[in-house]
């Protein structure tokens, strides 16, 4: 008998991201700085001294103490992962049993349901409104009405760019008696995020992450901040050296750089405005796109009918975007990169509204 893959790994599909050489790429959501540009010499001399010989520091210590004294917050808060992928994989396969019902939002991160159908868990997954907003009050009914062992969302929300407040994510973790996960891979763009009290719920985790505003998606690190018996249980069960040593070295230089960090983040938020302008400009002209979303993140979320066939094009043009069903998804870019992919954006729009 030929060795046979298990049913769930036959039917799998591959994370698909854009492959291929682009000139712009607006399609990853990833910070148009790198950061390396500005400290390499910092962040060299840091790697440099690293000891590779022996194990990193398990619990990746000083980078979690760098990560809580940027964001103020208490350190045996704070569990290290590869990226924050790893970490919503590790609590997805590790907080819930198989069978246990995990309660997704649509359209949200697609590795959410990725990870909870590899541990075997059921997913519920709640249609969001039509604005693409969330509705707490639905939320917390269906948590307590259908058993619903988590619930998972990201806030401000990838894809949409939408973000949902502080009161009402504090309403849905005090009204409802699973575990809310709350992924704020993009709150550095906002001000609403809930980082600050996860001592004071015992069912609240939250997810951050370098790779975004911190322009640092290459070194692949994230971070769970919760409650000290949730934490205690995540570094128990997370991967004993998740978080390499050049990756802890280089980060404790950048991490500890707030007047960086922060300047940085005011540049990728002023991008955003500028490119949410421009095509805002270009949706009032034409009616192929039907709507622009009011983006609290790094990238800018329009509806439009012939989203794919606009994507497509711009692919064509060498400049990458996220297409997924009738939404285009444009990453923030740099000045020279909006002002070229403006230029193309409404090249093709103007196109595809007359046909
Ligand atoms: C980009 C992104 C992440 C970051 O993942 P890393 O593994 O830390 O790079 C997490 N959640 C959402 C919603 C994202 O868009």
């Amino acid at each position: 008998m030929p060795y046979e893959l298990n049913k769930k790994l036959r039917s799998l599909d591959a994370y698909d991201p854009i492959d291929g050489k682009y000139k712009i790429r607006l399609d990853a959501n990833e910070s148009f700085i790198n950061i390396n540009d500005i400290m390499g010499d910092v962040i060299g001399k840091a790697v440099s001294g690293t000891v590779l010989n022996r194990y990193p520091d398990p619990l990746a210590t000083d980078v979690s103490d760098a990560f809580a004294k940027l964001y103020g917050i208490m350190p045996n808060y704070v569990t290290a992962g590869n990226g924050s992928d790893e970490l919503i994989s590790v609590i997805t396969g590790t907080f819930l049993e198989k069978g246990d019902t995990i309660l997704t939002l649509s359209p949200d991160f697609s590795m959410y349901a990725f990870y909870s159908s590899m541990y075997e868990l059921k997913i519920r997954t709640m249609p969001k409104d039509e604005d693409l907003r969330i509705d707490v009050q639905k939320v917390i009914d269906c948590c307590n009405n259908n058993d619903i062992k988590a619930v998972i969302f990201s806030n401000p929300c990838n894809p949409t760019s939408l973000g949902l407040t502080r009161a009402d994510v504090i309403r849905l973790v005090k009204n409802v008696f699973c575990l809310v996960i709350i992924d704020e891979a993009y709150m550095d763009f906002w001000d609403e995020s809930v980082i600050d009290i996860v001592d004071e719920y015992d069912n609240l985790i939250v997810l951050k992450t370098c790779s975004k505003a911190m322009g640092m998606a290459a070194l692949r690190l994230g971070f769970a901040v919760a409650g000290e018996t949730i934490t205690k249980a995540l570094r128990i069960v997370k991967s004993p050296y998740n978080v390499n040593a050049v990756t802890q070295a280089a980060a404790i230089a950048v991490l500890n750089n707030k007047p960086l960090i922060d300047e940085c983040t005011a540049e990728i938020i002023n991008s955003r405005k500028s490119l949410q302008a421009g095509i805002s400009a270009i949706a009032k002209k034409y009616t192929a796109i039907t709507k622009v979303y009011d983006s609290v993140t790094n990238f800018v979320t329009v509806k439009s009918p012939d989203a794919q066939l606009i994507g497509s094009e711009l692919l064509e043009r060498s400049i990458a975007v996220r297409a997924m069903g009738n939404y285009l998804r444009i990453t923030a870019g740099t000045e020279e990169e909006n002002r070229i992919f403006l230029q193309e954006f409404e090249d093709i729009v103007k196109r595809v509204s007359q046909a």
